[in-house]
């Protein structure tokens, strides 16, 4: 049988028979795949905590006729460790993996970018940017904003996303696909201000510089807008497409 070798992030495990484990897992080369894990829950199992959520791992994979097996595990980056017992910063790679693992629908279709921006996520959750520790919130709502755009779902922050009319305006509305203008604002349109368009248009480009003295009541907002805007698109923007798990 054709085995192959690959790195991922595991996104999710769920129990199969006695002592097995379904691995949903993004992978650099082959997009998202699912495989089994056999004798994983077994205290004596090879692959002992490796494949749980979060985790960054090197595997040798054998195909399979309907999911393919874990032959090997091998440990990169403890990408789990530096979350546990940090409740915002667990809960923020939850809604990350549970992202990544709604935007790339097709198993086996290579999706790199999705990919690196997952682990760059996760790897900045548990070790900070550059210059310094950011907030899980404020990571979680660029990864969102991010991973969006990259599937093809970038919030329009430049101008009117109904007209066209150039920015800045002072409405967002997750359902109109962004900013919108005043002519053109839906009711119930959230009103933006400056610095939070500002805010928001850095998390998007992940300019995390520009992040770095924004006011508290600013992350909160935006951080509104991101959660409205992200929950649109996966709850209602993605129902229409094929393939997509209904959990
Ligand atoms: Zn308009």
């Amino acid at each position: 049988m054709a085995t192959y070798s690959d790195e991922g992030v595991v996104l999710r495990t769920h129990k199969l028979g006695e002592a097995d484990r379904i691995i949903t897992l993004l992978t650099r080369g082959h997009g998202k795949v699912r495989a089994v894990a056999k004798g994983v829950r077994r205290t004596s199992s090879k692959f002992g905590a490796r494949l749980e959520p979060f985790s960054h791992v090197d595997l040798q994979l054998v195909e399979g006729r309907s999911l393919d097996i874990v032959s090997q595990a091998v440990t990169r980056r403890l990408l789990g460790q530096p979350l546990l017992g940090d409740y915002p910063a667990y809960t923020a790679a939850e809604a990350m993996v549970e992202t990544a693992d709604r935007l790339v629908d097709q198993e086996k279709e290579p999706a790199l970018p999705q990919y690196l921006l997952l682990l760059g996520a996760l790897r900045t959750l548990g070790e900070g940017t550059p210059d310094g520790p950011r907030p899980p919130t404020l990571i979680l709502d660029s990864y969102l904003l991010r991973a969006l755009a990259t599937a093809g779902y970038a919030p329009v922050l430049d101008g009117c996303a109904a007209c066209g009319r150039p920015g800045p305006h002072e409405f967002f509305n997750p359902a109109a696909g962004g900013l919108v203008c005043a002519t053109c604002h839906p009711p119930g349109s959230a009103v933006v201000g400056p610095v939070t368009l500002a805010y928001l248009v850095a998390l998007l480009t992940g300019d995390w510089p520009a992040t770095r003295a924004v006011a508290p009541a600013v992350q909160r907002e935006g951080s509104g807008l991101v959660a409205a805007f992200a929950n649109w698109h996966l709850e209602r923007g993605l129902r229409s497409l094929p393939h997509v798990e209904r959990g």
